[in-house]
């Protein structure tokens, strides 16, 4: 067994076998979540099923023609599409470049294979050209496609694939890895980073590197940026998109547990329940916020925890949604009266 990463072991023997029982079809949706390695997982079955001495493990060999071609990034068989950048999305000339690649025979007689990712930004005549591709399958042709937001895609697309969902994540599985990737964390930590990307190991392990560990000073200066008017609830709620409600839940709830004792007298420095200190702004917001509104976020917040339980009859981005307009309307009037009281 040779997946690209130890929680990807059942969905690449999944794929593996269809290939070997020549069962692999024309076109592979794979999809989930951001930041579980579908991208890596897409390009190593490309590398091994171009292999032209794979080895027994189900890993390509890394030393053929074939892969020699494929790890400079210049293999004839293969393409990758990604978004052009200024627009953020896969045009109609992209896919259409695709017949071209198509046409010609397969350099080394294995696959020919398109890779696109995330295709879930096609544009309306891009997805159009796809599935026409899909529907009449290039010989040796092979489609993966890595989607993030698989609802993005049209139906008519996705109908056209095999689906292969790699979100299923064994947590104890997720923590061993970034366990073996980082250094000086405590598991604790390690499993708080986990949950609050919703077990997407890469997501964490990258929000680790970029010093964006600490979560809670992150959502700290939202929820003071929200009160002040400098950000949206929905800009807010975007940003923690992978945010486990109930997490989220608590950690505001938390917050505004500080504020309110620091409205009821807890100086600057000191501390409160959790030891997280009092500071300047905690202070502030203790200032403007009124104790009505308060009561009202705390309430909000306590019903999106009571529906964010297993079963939860919300879709997770609304609970997400619920308590950060629930914040602003708790913060933000106090905030307009207290600017325009002091004109
Ligand atoms: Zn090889």
């Amino acid at each position: 067994m040779s997946a690209p990463f130890p929680w990807q072991t059942v969905p690449w023997e999944v794929l593996c076998r269809m290939r070997e029982q020549e069962r692999l079809g024309h076109a592979w949706l794979l999809s989930g979540r951001a930041g579980i390695g579908k991208s890596t997982f897409a390009h190593h079955f490309a590398q091994l099923a171009l292999c032209e001495e794979p080895l027994a493990i189900r890993a390509a060999c890394g030393h053929c023609r074939s892969c020699s071609l494929f790890l400079a990034g210049n293999h004839p068989d293969l393409r990758i599409v990604r978004p052009i950048e200024e627009a953020n999305s896969i045009s109609i000339d992209q896919i259409r470049a695709l017949s071209g690649f198509f046409a010609l025979k397969s350099h080394y007689g294995k696959a020919k294979i398109a890779l696109l990712e995330p295709v879930d930004v096609l544009t309306r005549g891009a997805a159009n050209a796809v599935l026409k591709q899909l529907e009449e399958p290039p010989e040796l042709g092979l489609f993966l496609l890595v989607a993030n937001h698989l609802e993005r895609l049209p139906a008519t697309v996705r109908s056209r694939c095999q689906r292969l969902a790699l979100d299923n994540i064994d947590p104890e599985v997720a923590l061993h890895w970034l366990e073996t990737q980082t250094r000086d964390v405590t598991q604790v930590e390690l499993r708080a980073m986990l949950r609050l990307h919703r077990q997407a190991p890469l997501a964490a392990l990258e929000a680790m590197k970029e010093g964006k560990g600490d979560v809670l000073d992150l959502l700290e200066s939202q929820m003071v940026n929200v009160a002040a008017g400098r950000v949206h609830a929905v800009q807010a709620a975007e940003a923690c998109r992978d945010i486990v409600p109930l997490e989220l839940a608590d950690m505001m709830l938390n917050y505004v547990h500080r504020v309110a004792l620091a409205r009821y007298g807890l100086e600057p420095g000191n501390h409160d329940a959790t030891g997280d200190p009092i500071d300047a702004r905690v202070e502030n917001l203790a200032r403007q916020l009124q104790t009505g509104a308060l009561c009202q976020f705390i309430e909000a917040a306590i019903e999106v925890k009571n529906q964010a339980g297993p079963t939860a009859n919300f879709r997770q981005a609304d609970l997400i949604d619920i308590l950060w307009s629930s914040w602003m309307r708790a913060s933000r009037p106090a905030t307009r009266r207290q600017q325009v009281s002091k004109r």
